[in-house]
């Protein structure tokens, strides 16, 4: 107990005015740990001792058991009582409701250790009613320091890789960063403290109102203060400042356990699982265009085979590159985008397919007629850049409608080795009739074996595993009569 006015001891008087400075001071005016205070009865120095809630005498006025005359607490001559220091007899104050005294500054690191070790604490020395402003002022404050704290190491990497511009490359960022994180943090708790009230009022009684819930949520922002260390500080922070909001909620409202943790955790739940649900969305949905879009090419080398057929009696074109000097497909569309090949790095007999396309249309065609020439009879599927054409033989109007004309398969000897994206786990297959069929990787061989089964059931033979057929290399088989018949090999022979 100390003079209001000058900080003097106010122990072991009978007078009612500091003697330092003549302030007048009534004990009633002080609040005390119970039973740390002894009240003396001015007349016979009888000891009383204050039980209430704040130290006092109860009743605060009755007769003197040893006097006998009528005494009240005001008139009293304190002590502080027997084994208690003067300091151990003062009232815990929440720091931050304190702070004009203490200091705004040590206020608040007092409220950051209390909130991260302490925080059911602050919600018993907090008062039911009132101080929501200053719980507020203490979020507000909280959320713009460790705000910009957090953001010091970006600062300090924007600031270093804008050397071109000094002059305020710092505060505009520094400025949007601190409104950033200001606004969210209003916003955030207002909601947070919303949504939480609002499953206690569901589930039952609170011992008051939205505004204690309030104080809960602000006060315990103070354990985000975590979020100012680098890298695990915001995903630490966050936690913290929950754990300590359900324990402020549970102690303030004098709820459950399970009422407050479900009251505080509905919101974070309801943020992490839109979160989860839109990032798996737009995955799906991106991976879904990306492989349209990779079919699109495969229906694109179907298309050109089919329309060069239909002008040629139902017949591919002896090589793939005949496609190209025609004009019917651009180079560029028998590299595959994600495999990572470009016509740079694509083989075609001595260059690279963008050699060839950068030939002269001539000298193009006289290239297709050499690859085309070069083939050998008995050829069964040959390979330009990721595609491998296995329409050999075959009249295309007469088929089976499921026969593969071309099988999309990475280039072996593509002098990019780039590991396939994830999305190369599946390959896409043209048919005689222009569809076009997404296998997974997995299930290629499974796939290889049906598809023999159609092409012997018109004579053809056998494909062997793309991935073995090269631009140079192509496959071939066992020589069968349809090819012997329509390219007239026996005028070889005598
Ligand atoms: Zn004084
Ligand atoms: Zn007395």
């Amino acid at each position: 107990m100390r003079c209001k006015n000058c900080d003097y001891r106010l122990w072991n008087l009978t007078s009612r005015q500091c003697p330092e400075c003549g302030t007048p001071f009534v004990p009633s005016a002080y609040s005390f740990v119970p039973n740390s205070v002894r009240f003396c009865c001015p007349h016979c120095s009888q000891e009383y001792y204050g039980t209430a809630s704040n130290g006092h005498l109860v009743p605060d006025a009755f007769d003197c058991v040893r006097c006998n005359r009528h005494v009240h607490m005001d008139e009293m001559v304190l002590l502080p009582a027997e084994g208690f220091e003067e300091d151990q007899t003062e009232v815990e104050r929440l720091a931050w409701l304190d702070r004009g005294k203490r200091g705004v500054v040590r206020a608040w690191f007092a409220m950051i250790g209390m909130a991260l070790v302490r925080p059911g604490r602050v919600m018993e020395l907090a008062p039911v009613d009132g101080a929501v402003g200053s719980a507020w002022w203490f979020a507000v404050a909280t959320s713009m320091i460790v705000g910009c704290i957090a953001m010091i190491p970006t600062l300090v990497l924007i600031g270093a890789m804008s050397f071109a511009s000094p002059r305020g490359f710092v505060a505009a960022p520094f400025a949007g960063v601190t409104c950033f994180f200001l606004l969210s943090a209003l916003v955030g708790i207002a909601l947070w403290g919303l949504i939480a009230h609002g499953v206690l009022a569901i589930s039952g009684g609170t011992r008051g109102g939205i505004g204690r819930t309030y104080q809960a949520m602000c006060f315990s922002s103070g354990a985000n203060a975590v979020t100012a260390i680098p890298c695990v500080g915001p995903y630490l922070g966050f936690i913290w400042w929950t754990v300590s909001a359900v324990i402020m909620v549970k102690v303030g409202q004098r709820v459950g356990g399970l009422r407050a943790t479900l009251a505080v955790l509905l919101l974070p739940a309801l943020v992490i699982a839109s979160t989860v649900y839109l990032i798996t969305l737009s995955v799906r949905t991106a991976t879904t265009a990306y492989t349209q879009a990779l079919s699109t090419q495969t229906t694109a080398v179907a298309d050109a085979i089919l329309r060069y057929a239909e002008a040629h009696d139902y017949h591919g074109p002896d090589h793939a590159l005949v496609l190209v000097s025609q004009g019917i497909l651009k180079p560029e569309q028998l590299t595959a985008f994600k495999y990572a090949s470009t016509t740079q790095n694509v083989l075609v007999g001595d260059g690279t397919l963008d050699d060839f396309a950068s030939a002269a249309p001539s000298e193009q065609l006289r290239q297709a007629s050499a690859a085309a020439a070069a083939l050998p009879e008995d050829v069964i599927a040959h390979r330009v850049g990721d595609y491998v054409f296995t329409y050999h033989g075959a009249t295309l109007n007469e088929c089976p409608a499921g026969l593969w004309i071309v099988i999309e398969s990475r280039d072996p000897q593509a002098t990019t080795q780039t590991p396939g994206s994830p999305l190369a786990a599946s390959v896409n297959v043209g048919k005689a009739d222009g569809s076009v069929e997404t296998i997974p990787k997995h299930g290629l061989a499974q796939a290889l074996q049906a598809q023999n089964l159609v092409r012997a059931s018109i004579g053809l033979p056998p494909l062997p595993d793309p991935a073995t057929v090269t631009f140079g290399r192509p496959a071939v088989g066992p020589t069968v009569p349809v090819a012997v018949d329509t390219t007239g090999i026996s005028a070889g022979a005598p």
